[in-house]
């Protein structure tokens, strides 16, 4: 299919996360609403977060086996069954061309409307969102979708040894950045990012604590957005490009 054709709604979304866990986070919530609508959602998840977790008797190559368990399990409390794992080194992460070519690879296999992605700014605000992994990834993701993607010059291998055609992606959704610009009201879909989230066994010991930590928080977006007392939202810095 040349990449000017477009189908009708429902749309193709990708979601690229640094680690297992990111993605319920910061955005399941809003993903949920999506695939309710009949969007089709895809996950990119750059390293298995074998770094993740206090319990040192279990062994890395074993972590990475459960925590893509667990996001696999968390992706279908969201209805998303399709999840890529590249295996880059978790707390390693560097926005090479490496990393380029294996997002626009994917982009280019996927073919999105919509990519989610991590910031690669530092959030002062909450300095644990803006981890060295997820602004790494956040500026490999933004160089894959512009230019990478959309060049047939850019990795030209993609093309010449996998067929893999230019794609441009016309929605950019930033996750965890500094400066939101665009809520999702999640408060109908707030239980199912509980859900997804209580899959993250290995990495979350109070995951009652923690549901309240994010209600409290995703209230405020809530407010920040303008919404009415009770309402819960997630917020993103969305970019349209051409
Ligand atoms: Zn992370």
């Amino acid at each position: 299919m040349p990449s000017e054709e477009r189908p009708d709604p429902p749309a193709r979304v990708l979601v690229i996360a640094a680690h297992p866990d990111d993605a319920d986070f910061g955005s399941a919530g809003t993903i949920a609403t999506w695939t309710d609508a009949g969007e089709s959602v895809s996950y990119c998840i750059v390293t298995s977060g074998e770094a993740g977790g206090s319990d040192r008797s279990v062994s890395r190559a074993e972590m990475i086996t459960i925590r893509q368990a667990e996001q696999t399990a968390a992706a279908k409390q969201v209805g998303v069954h399709d999840l890529r794992f590249l295996g880059y080194p978790d707390g390693r992460v560097e926005p090479t061309l490496a990393l380029r070519r294996d997002l626009a690879r994917v982009i280019r296999q996927v073919r999105p409307e919509r990519v989610v992605c991590p910031s690669p700014e530092r959030n002062y605000a909450r300095l644990g969102v803006g981890h060295p992994d997820h602004r790494a990834v956040g500026s490999a993701a933004l160089d894959a979708i512009y230019p990478d993607a959309r060049n047939p010059f850019a990795f030209p291998e993609l093309l010449a040894k996998e067929s893999l055609e230019p794609w441009v992606v016309r929605e950019i959704w930033i996750a965890g950045g500094p400066t939101p610009n665009h809520y999702v009201d999640v408060t109908v879909t707030f239980s199912r990012k509980i859900a997804a989230l209580r899959c993250h066994v290995s990495q979350i010991s109070d995951p009652d604590g923690l549901e309240q930590r994010l209600r409290s928080s995703l209230s405020s977006m809530a407010g920040a957005a303008g919404l009415p007392e009770g309402r819960l939202a997630e917020p993103f810095q969305v970019l349209q490009i051409g």
